[in-house]
């Protein structure tokens, strides 16, 4: 297809083609949007994606994505130390957060174990996880995984390795659909699920 806008256009519209949710069409929809509000919209949206992309950091207690380390939930003094919420990826943490039933701590895994995709217990958070709940000021681990076969798997997993340091282990159980997965939840059901967890 022939190019209709300049070199510096048409990349624009490739990078945003590359966005999830955003095909070609959606792209050139957006592009077109962003230069028609160049002021008001473009300008300010460079300038936060360059700080974005210079200062983006992870967490090293608990892997979320931030501008500082420690982020800003482990920062947080308000926040229960006593419970803390282990999810797959940063996209189940900030889902999570939406739904406001819980002011917790987090653990981001890092993924799940797959022995198809040769995913290993080292290959995710899982020691660090064991140490922050070692510490001692845990009293409830939730695990707030997919309910897919290989969260479901994980789950089994971290509970065997959390056992000997004798913390209540939870998991989330009414409204996660079977093969669902946390980020496409609406908030209430979400809510639904934390408020119904049981231990495993
Ligand atoms: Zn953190």
């Amino acid at each position: 297809m022939a190019a209709i806008a300049g070199p510096e256009i048409e990349r624009l519209i490739q990078l945003l083609a590359r966005v999830p949710g955003l095909g070609p069409r959606s792209a050139r929809r957006a592009a077109l949007h962003l230069i028609r509000r160049r002021d008001e919209l473009l300008a300010p949206l460079a300038g936060a994606m360059q700080v974005a992309s210079e200062r983006i950091v992870t967490c090293s207690v608990c892997g979320n994505i931030d501008t500082a380390d420690p982020c800003t939930l482990c920062r947080d003094l308000r926040r229960d130390d006593s419970i803390l919420v282990v999810v797959e990826g940063v996209a189940d943490l900030w889902a999570l957060e939406r739904a406001r039933v819980l002011n917790a701590r987090y653990h981001v895994l890092g993924g799940v174990l797959s022995p198809l995709d040769g995913i290993t217990p080292k290959d995710l958070a899982i020691a660090g996880l064991i140490d922050r709940v070692a510490a001692g000021a845990v009293k409830e681990v939730i695990i707030a995984l997919n309910a897919t076969v290989d969260g479901q798997t994980t789950a089994h997993y971290l509970t065997d390795m959390l056992a000997p340091t004798g913390v209540k282990v939870t998991r989330l159980a009414h409204g996660v659909p079977v093969g669902g997965e946390l980020d496409y939840l609406d908030e209430g059901t979400l809510a639904a699920a934390l408020r119904s967890r049981t231990a495993l």
